[in-house]
């Protein structure tokens, strides 16, 4: 199925899908999946939710494109929408999780130019971070696997151990233009920030007149069971990067700045597709569903069943060694490798990925049912019995 003619950027598995509702994805040959994937954390309402059809509906027959010469209805009202949610001020649209990335590196970079502090231009990331594929984005992404074979990076970049207080402190300096963080480490292997860590980075970064940058791209939009993951750790950053979730299916990519951080002018950046009608459209019916209805507080209550029935696997199965994330992003922490298990729970029927080695990794739809959650974990149960 397009084996030959696509390039081998992914080892995917022997399966090829045609149709998807809610939490379920059927293959071609009829047989029904349980999704604790979510096309890794970007289905938040699921497949083919009925609001995301109606937007994709409607606002296609309207204007599908038209480009940021002009205005548009829809950009500027999920624009508004993003900062009345959030404790911030000004947009940028995108596509992508790499893309909102690139865009805030290049906001701190900026901020650091306008200073007078001459070679204000480092950005510090964490170790065991992911950020993205593309060259800014990479370079502040704390694996070597991802950069090994791309050298050279981009440079003026530090990098500091996660939920390390006293090495950021070490770190930083007023050479420093932003720090960026993932307050849930998604790729590298579902790890939650300490809220005293972020908290103390806060600090750090207004002593030390730095952007502090939250790469919320997988755990935001719902995961932690607030629209924005910040708010689930009560820490507020400069800049917020969005994308997975923000469009439930639709490419779609954003940043958020406060008055501070917000320094680009007229020719600094630009998106030829970003903030176009028809992702903005469908963005805006997913985060509708999501605010005003009861998703968001059934999170927590799912969050809940999970961590409930991990907890007794725990107690049974002396290789899991840890449940750690929030919300609907969830990781089993093993002492053997995720690998097996995923594949093995796929054979049986439930999708679930792993991250870094050793972690299994649930970002199932937020709308994901108590029952599909239940059938779920007997799945993974099962194959925990027969490791
Ligand atoms: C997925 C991810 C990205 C990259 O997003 P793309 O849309 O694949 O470019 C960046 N940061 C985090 C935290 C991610 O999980």
């Amino acid at each position: 199925m397009g084996k030959k003619y696509l390039m081998e950027t992914y080892s995917r598995f022997d399966v090829v899908f045609e149709k998807g509702i809610g939490s379920k994805v059927y293959d071609t040959e009829g047989k029904e999946y349980l999704d604790f994937v979510a096309g890794v954390a970007v289905n938040c309402l699921g497949h083919c939710h009925p609001a995301v059809i109606k937007a994709l509906e409607v606002q296609s027959k309207n204007l599908i494109h038209i480009s940021n010469l002009y205005w548009t209805p829809t950009q500027g009202e999920l624009a508004e929408k993003l900062v009345k949610l959030s404790d911030h001020d000004e947009v940028f649209f995108c596509n992508s999780g790499t893309e909102a990335n690139e865009t805030a590196i290049k906001l701190a970079r900026k901020y650091g130019k306008l200073t007078d502090v001459l070679g204000k231009n480092e950005i510090i990331t964490m170790d065991n971070s992911f950020h993205g594929r593309t060259m800014g984005s990479l370079a502040v992404t704390g694996q070597s696997k991802y950069q090994k074979d791309f050298m050279p990076l981009m440079s003026g970049i530090k990098s500091a151990k996660f939920n390390d207080i006293d090495e950021l402190e070490k770190t930083i300096s007023e050479k420093t233009c932003g720090v960026i963080i993932e307050p849930i480490q998604g790729e590298g292997g579902i790890i939650s920030a300490h809220k005293e860590f972020l908290m103390k980075a806060k600090d750090l970064c207004e002593k030390y007149n730095a952007l502090l940058i939250f790469d919320e791209v997988q755990c935001g939009i719902g995961r932690t069971g607030d629209v924005f993951a910040y708010k689930s750790f009560g820490v507020v950053p400069d800049i917020i990067c969005m994308a997975k979730g923000l469009g439930g299916g639709f490419p779609i990519g954003a940043v958020l700045a406060n008055k501070k951080a917000s320094v680009f002018k007229p020719g600094d950046h630009g998106c030829t597709f970003g903030g176009n009608p028809l992702g903005c459209a469908v963005s805006l019916a997913v985060i509708k569903e999501l605010t005003e209805g009861s998703i968001l507080d059934e999170v927590k209550d799912k969050e809940k069943i999970f961590k409930k029935e991990i907890q007794k696997f725990m107690d049974k199965y002396d290789f899991i060694r840890k449940i750690d994330g929030k919300g609907l992003m969830l990781g089993i922490h093993l002492d053997i490798e995720a690998k097996k298990i995923v594949g093995k729970a796929f054979e049986k029927g439930l999708l679930i990925i792993g991250a870094g080695n050793n972690t299994i990794r649930i970002v199932p739809p937020l709308n994901i049912t108590d029952y599909e959650i239940k059938r779920g974990l007997k799945i993974l149960e099962e194959v925990f019995e027969e490791l």
